[in-house]
């Protein structure tokens, strides 16, 4: 039902580094089951993740002025207005949500993760995750109750300077809104053209025909289906989970937090025997009253290119052509995490 459609092809040169012998090199361009939008794949192997200095981060020099660490919080985050959450802010664990100062819609949240300024992959344990994200799901929680217009919900997240995180110490943006961005209306609207023509929800039978292949299905964790996309957004490989059976913030239980939280620490235990210092996530969220677009989890590696220059992994491609390039395989990918879930 759903087609996995690759176009592969390869280039020939003349090729320096074999005394100008005829060279070729095999190239992909795969469609996406979904909306159709194209991903090339090439350059395999050609960038590995970048090792990032972590305890650098503390250093005066390159740290500056940090508003989340917590000598300067009290001063220097915001509070939200008493209509929206009376407490100002609020806390769980370590962590602590704050209005957005740089807000991306009308209830815009920030999850400040950890007491810690630097954390690495390996010290985000399962306690802080779990408080972080159920205190961010709480807030929109909150603000779905109090304001019905705004349909999308959306857990937005840049760890560490190559995501284009401004600051170091983890945070998370929480917000609700009605434009979250081409992607997910693409995927909302092409999600709806897929139940309508086949009776079925796409996201459901995606997880079904993923694990029946075995290609690229990681692993099911409760209501949560792990896989490596096959197109992928980032560079070094895309990790998706995909809750068929939740629509909307309405559904998403505690006990769907922590299976998310579940695969996330092996997804991060993976990261860290790769090599992987930074990433962008996000868990998307569609409209209440329907049932042919499912929850997700996205979160894909980033990296400078180099620590000489810190050339970053975004080029023409995803600036200009708005087309992802990716130089891993998802099937690679898959097989590297799988032991991972085990
Ligand atoms: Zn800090």
């Amino acid at each position: 039902m759903i087609e996995f459609r690759k176009v592969e092809s390869e280039s020939t040169f003349l090729d320096p580094r074999k005394g100008f012998s005829p060279t070729s090199v095999r190239f992909q361009v795969r469609v996406d089951p979904l909306t159709g939008r194209t991903c090339h794949f090439s350059h395999f192997g050609a960038v590995k993740p970048q090792k990032l200095d972590l305890a650098g981060y503390h250093d005066p020099a390159v740290k500056g002025f940090c508003p989340f660490c917590a000598e300067h919080r009290e001063k220097t985050t915001p509070r939200f207005a008493p209509d929206v959450v009376p407490e100002g802010r609020l806390k769980n664990g370590e962590a602590l949500l704050i209005p957005n100062l740089f807000p991306y819609d009308i209830h815009s949240g920030v999850v400040v993760m950890t007491d810690d300024h630097v954390v690495a992959l390996k010290d985000f344990t399962r306690k802080r995750l779990n408080d972080a994200f159920s205190l961010g799901i709480g807030f929109l929680r909150r603000i779905a109750a109090l304001d019905g217009s705004l349909p999308y919900h959306l857990m937005t997240w840049n760890y560490m300077p190559p995501s284009g995180g401004g600051l170091v110490h983890p945070h998370q943006q929480y917000f609700a809104t009605a434009y979250p961005g081409n992607q997910f209306m693409d995927e909302l609207s092409a999600s709806r053209r897929f139940a309508e023509r086949h009776r079925q929800n796409y996201w459901y039978a995606l997880a079904r025909q993923e694990a029946a292949g075995n290609e690229r299905y990681i692993a099911r964790i409760g209501s949560g289906h792990w896989i490596s996309s096959f197109v992928s957004l980032g560079l070094l490989g895309e990790i998706m989970c995909i809750f068929p059976d939740i629509f909307s913030l309405q559904d998403l239980t505690d006990e769907d937090i922590d299976d998310l939280v579940s695969g996330l620490e092996r997804v991060f235990r993976y990261y860290e025997d790769a090599g992987v210092y930074s990433f962008n996530a996000s868990l998307c969220l569609g409209p209440r009253d329907q049932e042919h677009f499912s929850c997700y989890f996205r979160i894909v590696p980033r990296t400078f290119l180099n620590m000489r220059d810190f050339a970053p992994d975004l080029n023409f491609f995803q600036a200009i052509l708005s087309e992802p390039i990716c130089v891993v395989l998802p099937e690679d990918l898959c097989r590297e995490v799988k032991p991972y879930f085990k």
